[in-house]
């Protein structure tokens, strides 16, 4: 759907508009619509359902979904048939399984309600079966060897656990049910299947730490609030750069004189035209039950970010697959284009997506919070204490999870994260485990276990002078913040893998205090040894400090955290012994599924090199160079004129060194797009997928600056009016 202008047909009035050039358009709808008069009204939620199904019909859905147990087949049906109804009701003539694949895109196909009847007319039907499984003909998708040609059949799979929803364009309204999508074996074939093995990988571990703390849960959900960072550019230009259309990122582009400097977008005051933009896109999201809540201008120049309220994580997910969706197609109307890429332009601030990431019970405790008594803060460190075991154990999976040819640009060049994944706690905490590993109690006494001031927790940690913006993974009062997660990224795998490794540790807990207990040492003592054990094998993980700094690098270095700044590299984490071993032992994913992300990861970065390598040269053949020659001629056209009719002029000389400084630079570019042609050819030779992609990353890329170089020189001397792509400063500062 991603090319489609959305439409209207319910909801508060929005009509698409085209807003030319810089004219800010007329906020599309009319004030005064209270959101909780229309939020969710194009979602089939719980609250939907309750008002259309039977009773008992109802209470079975509600705990199937709940509970995560199978629905029976007149519950589907009766499920179906509602929802075909409520979607009717809305205008809808179609439905799609919507999906997530390897692309990292949603995915869709359409059906239409119709059925033939024996009179030759034809009446809507949807039933169980169509509403819980599909077979798309989706043979082309990636699937990194898991389907054979001659097997090559996916299958999607209802998800009752995130509800159906409208989506509106121009076209008319469609009924989108979230699906899984596997492959005929069951071997997942999307983002979404190893979301949800993990979301129950750790629910599992989780309920049987909380035994223990004898604390009434039914159920622990992950749960994400992901901040997503953003250019808008107008469209205009945006068309007109080739790069930023099929890249998504600017090959070539002269730095403007006023970058970020003066740091004065920050928090500042959103634009009329942007303003317009942000309120559209929200009211759509609002329709759809999507709860963002913060907007804000960035510190790059036009870039922003939006954050919504945290949700279960297989939900919360799907909300930013549509936040970045909706963003896309109304910033169309508005003659604007929204840019999810990581670093769009050269000089300035990348973006990126700060996952939020906490552990909730059923009854809404938050297992990341401190509490009010000395057993909730001991059942506290329990959960943080796993964490920064998980990253220790897991930090090359954990880099693995973010690793793309984008996201190589921000981690480890000073603004982002760096490729080192380490934790930060605050001051308070880092003395608690500090007092924790040197102090455990000896004698086993309840009093001792007091004075290691566990009781004292303040129950708020949240506090903003304590705040490290530096950290990758960095604990924010009651929750973690998860930083190096690239801004185009889909949020499942990176969630998928905290998700895992936290489970991992949790489980690993378990066997060690029981392994305690069973040598009859009391409760307390029990975890508190095991507390000690893991925070002084974790320590190394953790570091306060401003992880931008080169001190960072060189200690991390010494304390031998790995810091795998590009992508082949990172990619190896996901298919290390210890990573494999980890996903199957809690079925998340099997050896077979590990390596077919690899394969799809590491064959995805070379194209996407392979791509900006020919649409470099392109750009160099088509724009830049045509641009260098008709000035060069100009110039010697000029001179030539000056010789004739002033042969002893004295500015002579410094005019033509003008002319020799275009035609040096036109041979530098030229011997430039030669190297780069001639890496490209021997990466594109290499059959080998791992070698093959350590081509592009050190062979090929290095060549886009020397190129780029020679382009942007010219770019700075060759005359405006001659110059045919719109440059940095009209991209990042008209709006
Ligand atoms: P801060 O400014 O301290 O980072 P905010 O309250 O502004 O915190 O939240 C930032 C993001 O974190 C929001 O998207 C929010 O939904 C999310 N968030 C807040 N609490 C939690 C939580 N317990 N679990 C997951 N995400 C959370
Ligand atoms: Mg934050």
């Amino acid at each position: 759907m991603a090319n489609h202008i959305m439409g209207r047909p319910s909801g508060p009035e929005a009509k698409p508009y085209h807003s030319n050039g810089h004219q800010s358009g007329p906020v599309p709808t009319p004030f005064g619509d209270k959101v909780s008069d229309y939020y969710a009204c194009n979602v089939f939620n719980l609250k939907t359902m309750k008002t259309l199904l039977p009773k008992e019909t109802f209470r079975h859905v509600e705990d199937a979904i709940l509970s995560g147990t199978q629905l029976s087949p007149e519950a589907a049906n009766s499920v179906a048939s509602a929802m075909k109804t409520w979607a009717m009701s809305k205008g809808a003539t179609h439905y799609t399984h919507w999906f997530q694949p390897m692309t990292g895109l949603t995915a869709e196909r359409h059906d239409s309600f119709i059925d033939l009847t024996s009179d030759g007319g034809v009446l809507e039907s949807f039933t169980g079966k169509q509403l819980a499984q599909a077979e798309p003909d989706a043979s082309s998708f990636p699937s990194g060897g898991l389907r054979t040609t001659f097997e090559a059949r996916g299958y999607t799979a209802w998800d009752p656990t995130s509800p159906a929803f409208i989506m509106e364009s121009l076209g008319g309204p469609t009924l989108c049910i979230p699906t899984v999508f596997v492959s005929y074996n069951g071997q997942s074939l999307d983002k979404k299947t190893p979301l949800l093995r993990s979301i129950e990988a750790l629910n599992l571990a989780a309920l049987d730490i909380l035994a223990y703390f004898k604390l009434p849960a039914r159920r622990v959900s992950s749960n994400m609030g992901a901040e997503q960072e953003y250019f808008l550019v107008d469209r205009s230009y945006y068309d007109r750069r080739p790069d930023l259309l099929m890249a998504g990122r600017t090959l070539l582009g002269a730095a403007p004189p006023k970058g970020q400097q003066l740091e004065d977008h920050y928090f500042g005051s959103i634009k009329e035209r942007v303003f317009c933009f942000m309120t559209d896109a929200e009211r759509e999201l609002y329709k759809l039950g999507v709860p963002v809540k913060t907007r804000h201008n960035e510190v790059a120049p036009n870039q922003f970010e939006v954050a919504p309220i945290h949700e279960e994580a297989n939900v919360a997910v799907d909300h930013n697959q549509l936040v970045m969706d909706v963003f896309d197609r109304v910033a169309r109307r508005h003659g604007l284009a929204a840019l999810f890429y990581e670093k769009p332009f050269a000089g300035i601030n990348g973006s990126g997506k700060h996952v939020n990431w906490s552990l909730g019970t059923d009854a809404g405790v938050n297992l990341l919070a401190p509490g009010e008594t000395p057993d909730e803060n001991l059942r506290f460190l329990v959960f943080l204490v796993c964490a920064v075991k998980a990253v220790h154990d897991h930090g090359k999976l954990l880099r693995a999870s973010v690793a793309s040819s984008g996201n190589d640009h921000r981690l480890g060049a000073n603004e982002a994260p760096p490729a080192i994944m380490s934790v930060f706690l605050g001051e308070y905490l880092a003395k608690v485990l500090a007092d924790l590993e040197r102090g455990a109690p000896t004698k086993e006494t309840d009093k001792e276990w007091l004075d290691l001031g566990i009781d004292k927790i303040p129950p708020v940690l949240k506090d903003n002078t304590d705040r490290n913006r530096t950290s990758p993974f960095a604990f924010t009062g009651n929750k973690f913040e998860f930083r190096a997660v690239g801004s185009s990224f889909n949020c499942a795998f990176p969630l998928t893998v905290v998700n895992a490794i936290v489970a991992g540790s949790l489980r690993q807990m378990k066997r060690d205090i029981d392994e305690r207990l069973k040598a009859r040492k009391p409760f307390k003592v029990a975890v508190l040894e095991v507390l000690k054990r893991y925070v002084k094998e974790s320590k190394k993980v953790c570091y306060e400090g401003n992880n931008y700094s080169g001190e960072w690098e060189k200690e991390a270095a010494k304390r031998g955290l790995p810091n795998l700044k590009t992508t082949p590299e990172a990619l190896e984490g996901l298919v290390t012994r210890e990573s494999v071993s980890l996903l199957e032992s809690l079925k998340i994913l099997g050896r077979d599924e590990v390596h077919s992300r690899y394969h799809i990861l590491l064959e995805r970065y070379s194209k996407d090199l392979d791509i900006e390598a020919r649409l470099l040269i392109d750009l160099v053949d088509t724009q830049v160079l045509p641009a260098a020659f008709s000035y060069q001629k100009g110039l010697a056209e000029a001179i030539r004129g000056l010789k004739d009719i002033l042969p002893k002029h004295s500015a002579l000389r410094s005019q033509e060194s003008v002319l020799d400084e275009v035609a040096a630079g036109i041979g530098a570019l030229r011997e430039g797009v030669a190297r780069l042609a001639k890496a490209m050819a021997d990466a594109e030779r290499e059959a080998e997928p791992l070698k093959k992609a350590l081509l592009y990353c050190h062979q090929v890329k290095p060549k886009f600056a020397l190129v780029r170089r020679s382009a942007d020189a010219l770019e700075a001397i060759v005359p405006d009016n001659l110059w045919p792509m719109p440059k940095y400063h009209e991209m990042l500062f008209l709006i």
